[in-house]
């Protein structure tokens, strides 16, 4: 099975809609194609190849688009770097991918060494040869291949082909429809998930990119106001940091805005009720890089009764609790359906990554009455005290319901006594006593669960997405 070429078939349907605006500049997906067939010419003057594996290190630009669509265009197999490694971590990725060529944005280039590395400059700089695009792509071509964030254990690279991506672009349509004055604010990293679904949202339903190189609160409040965009994605942080910027400057959000998908974490309620007295509808979504990105979905209708909720499956895909007997039972998440991964590469290419067609995610959650899914924590950060289940992720909710509280981490740290406690570390807005912030989770969660110690830090650690680092924090006992 194939899907005709996205590229040339996006320019033939909708040539002169917006595809990407970046600062001052646009392109339109006629525009967007010309430069993509043009870098393809290059790639391919260059000895990039189809079905060749290339890594890509970069920082989010137009210029790293064109690479992107000149390597889609090409048919290469994209392995996505995270610009914010260190050099050991960038070379154990491009070592496991066995990529043939590494291709760097000048501004990173002291971040890699690899004697098939060639930087964009030279890639712009060089003559394409004629190139004729493939009508077809196959289904299970791998577009991209990401490394797991890292949150837990040895990275691995996952692959995504693309009918993962196309169900995945699909299913969110279905969820949150799609018009065409549609523009989706991009300020997510466009190496992970969350920044390049929607780039295959773009390509598939004909929808705008306006691109920011990264997050920054008042920029991105600044486009809210000014109507240019009506869709984004946020994690929890970045949304508290722009409501912080809406109120200080006293700013309204423009009606054409229409949705925020919330993802990577859970959001605190607080935040989307805050976001909602600016009339922004967060929708809280649970998703991961093995399936290209959401997986369940809030509804706004159903946000003030499940609270705390990620929400139903999206239509193509089927979520269940392993071992589960009944609505409420926890166990770890399992999920079904096109947009998972068929796996792993390089030296996890033999694990299964699923069992009888179910991912084995490694988050536990439960399932309620109704269906909704409740993601309760990372299987591997959960502490084990005194044989009690302590998630940490339920005593942040409650620290970061405090009003002095801006960020909250929790994690395990050996004891003789229990085998582990709870021990948080607080990010605040304002002065408070410690003891203060002891006693208010003691009237809400069950004295095993209260943190043992509470350090008052200036930030806490979190990946390039935003995502809190347990492991780093556990680094810091
Ligand atoms: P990544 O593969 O880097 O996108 O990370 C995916 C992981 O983020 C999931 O396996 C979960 O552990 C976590 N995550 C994503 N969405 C949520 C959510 N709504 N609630 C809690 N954890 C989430
Ligand atoms: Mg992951
Ligand atoms: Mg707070």
């Amino acid at each position: 099975m194939t899907y005709p070429n996205w590229l040339s078939q996006r320019a033939h349907l909708s040539g002169s809609r917006l595809a990407l605006s970046f600062q001052e500049t646009q392109w339109t997906f006629s525009e967007i194609n010309d430069v993509a067939l043009e870098y393809a010419g290059k790639l391919t003057a260059l000895g990039v190849q189809k079905n060749t594996r290339v890594a890509i290190l970069a920082k989010s630009s137009p210029e790293f688009v064109f690479v992107m669509y000149g390597c889609l265009h090409v048919g290469c197999e994209m392995v996505m770097l995270n610009e914010r490694l260190a050099r050991a971590e960038l070379s154990y990725q491009i070592d496991d991918s066995s990529a043939d060529y590494v291709l760097v944005d000048d501004v990173l280039k002291e971040k890699v060494t690899d004697s098939q590395l060639i930087l964009f400059s030279r890639i712009k700089g060089t003559s394409p040869v004629p190139f004729t695009p493939q009508k077809e792509w196959k289904k299970e071509r791998t577009i991209s291949i990401m490394y797991t964030s890292g949150t837990t254990g040895n990275p691995k690279g996952v692959r995504q082909t693309a009918e993962n991506h196309f169900s995945s672009a699909v299913s969110s349509a279905l969820n949150i429809g799609i018009s065409p004055e549609d523009v989706w604010l991009c300020v997510m990293p466009l190496f992970h998930i969350s920044g390049f679904s929607i780039l295959m949202r773009s390509l598939i339903y004909g929808m705008g990119v306006r691109l920011h190189d990264k997050f920054d609160a008042s920029s991105c409040a600044a486009e809210l106001q000014a109507g240019r965009v009506t869709h984004m994605s946020v994690v929890g942080v970045t949304l508290e940091r722009m409501l912080d910027v809406l109120a200080a400057d006293e700013m309204s959000v423009s009606p054409k805005f229409k949705t925020m998908l919330a993802g990577g974490g859970p959001v605190p309620v607080a935040y989307i009720q805050r976001a909602a007295s600016y009339g922004i509808s967060v929708l809280q979504t649970y998703g991961m890089t093995e399936t290209s990105s959401q997986t369940t979905t809030l509804q706004p209708a159903d946000a003030a009764q499940k609270i705390g909720s990620s929400g139903k499956p999206l239509f193509l895909y089927q979520v269940k609790i392993d071992g589960a007997e009944k609505a409420g039972d926890k166990g770890e998440i399992l999920i079904h359906g096109p947009q998972v991964t068929p796996g792993y590469i390089g030296r996890f290419a033999d694990r299964n990554v699923q069992e009888d067609g179910w991912l084995h995610t490694g988050d536990v959650g439960f399932l309620d009455e109704e269906g909704f899914l409740f993601v309760v924590d990372r299987r591997s950060d959960l502490i084990v005290s005194g044989g009690e289940n302590v998630y940490p992720a339920e005593i942040e909710k409650v620290l970061l319901a405090h009003p002095a509280v801006r960020e909250a981490g929790v994690c395990g740290a050996p004891s003789d006594e229990w085998g582990e406690v709870p021990v948080a570390f607080v990010v605040l807005n304002k002065p408070v006593e410690t003891d203060e912030l002891l006693v208010y989770c003691k009237e809400q969660i069950a004295s095993y669960k209260v943190p043992k110690r509470l350090s008052i830090v200036e930030t806490l650690p979190r990946n390039a997405s935003n995502k809190l680092l347990r492991r780093e924090l556990k680094a810091w006992l």
